[in-house]
């Protein structure tokens, strides 16, 4: 199994802006490979597991996807379904129970 590697940007300018259309207080998004956070520490995101493995349920679909269909289809359904029922955001949502989720990740 190939390694799949994530990695983290705090204190981001895209999260703050995330942030603020969702109206929520921190936040992570993902774009690519890149977990960006606003108002949460690596330290802290790092060990919410669950979360952890939602954001990188993220960076598989863009990997499966590629990165322009990845946004393309998330924009596409948030439009039709709402953000809660996006396909990619409930698969996300499974992830975060899933033990093996983290297996052949490198988060640096
Ligand atoms: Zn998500």
């Amino acid at each position: 199994m190939s390694t799949l590697k994530c990695r983290i940007r705090e204190g981001s300018m895209v999260a703050r802006i995330a942030a603020w259309k969702m109206g929520s207080g921190n936040i992570a998004i993902v774009f690519g490979n890149v977990i960006h956070l606003h108002g949460v520490s690596r330290e802290r995101f790092l060990a919410n597991t669950a979360w952890v493995r939602h954001e990188v349920r993220h960076v598989r679909q863009y990997r499966e996807a590629g990165f322009w269909r990845f946004l393309w289809r998330y924009v596409r359904d948030w439009r039709r379904y709402g953000y809660y029922n996006i396909p990619y955001e409930r698969d996300a949502r499974l992830a975060e129970a899933n033990p093996r989720e983290l297996e052949g990740v490198e988060i640096r």
